[in-house]
């Protein structure tokens, strides 16, 4: 084989080390964005909670400040009632009364429903605390280990980026040039074996000529069809 081939067969190899690493990098990616996505469900779900407990406040706020209004009103029409002379306008004061009586029975009824609506908002803000303090300590040992993956990936890689590095420097800058614009191109990698008496990557026939030229490495041959450099398999 020739010589330089065989130093650009040895950095190839150190290439797809690299391109490992970097895809088993990309590979944790999902894992992690499921993670994420977890937390942020239960995060969100505990803010919509608190929401709840706000408006269920606001709502019995709301109640109770408008059943002080008609108490004050109804204790208004009490006094009228006292110094009212004629039957006509004491009767129509009595049918106001008792109104006024049933309104506010109802506006109290649903202020003690608005405070069942407060304790309830508030367990299940309570509940969802809870369920995002559970995801947090499920998710930390799966966080650990993807974070442990991940450092160790990261040292693979630069390994494999210094012995790529190393592997370069064995090959010729043209050919080195050559390389890195076949890389940049379509095709996976830059050197393919003869698949017969074919190019590896595309399968175009390869003349007979350069076949024998390859085959006892007197020079590199690229396809004419894909471009890629080829070799002859041991
Ligand atoms: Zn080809």
């Amino acid at each position: 084989m020739h010589p330089e081939l065989e130093a650009l067969l040895a950095l190839q190899e150190k290439d797809q080390a690299v391109t490992e690493a970097e895809d088993a990098l990309a590979a944790l990616e999902p894992e992690e964005r499921t993670l994420d996505e977890g937390l942020r469900a239960a995060e969100r779900a505990l803010e919509a909670a608190r929401a709840q407990i706000q408006a269920a406040l606001d709502r019995r706020g709301e109640l109770e400040g408008k059943i002080a209004s008609y108490r004050t009103m109804q204790e208004q029409r009490r006094q009228r009632l006292e110094w009212v002379r004629g039957a006509k306008e004491a009767s129509t004061l009595m049918a106001e009364l008792d109104l006024a009586r049933s309104v506010l029975a109802k506006e109290e009824a649903e202020f003690m429903r608005s405070g069942d609506a407060v304790t309830e908002s508030e367990r299940k803000a309570a509940e969802a605390e809870k369920a995002l303090q559970e995801l947090r300590e499920a998710q930390a040992p799966l966080r650990e280990g993807v974070a442990g993956r991940r450092e160790a990936i990261i040292a693979q890689r630069e390994r494999a980026v210094t012995g790529r590095e190393q592997a370069a420097e064995a090959v010729s800058p043209p050919l080195l040039g050559r390389y890195e614009r076949i890389r940049r191109g379509k095709a996976p990698l830059a050197l393919y074996p003869l698949h017969g008496d074919a190019c590896g990557h595309c399968f175009t026939a390869v003349p007979t000529q350069r076949r024998a030229l390859i085959a006892r490495g007197a020079s590199i041959e690229g396809c004419e069809a894909c471009g890629v450099l080829l070799y002859a398999k041991e």
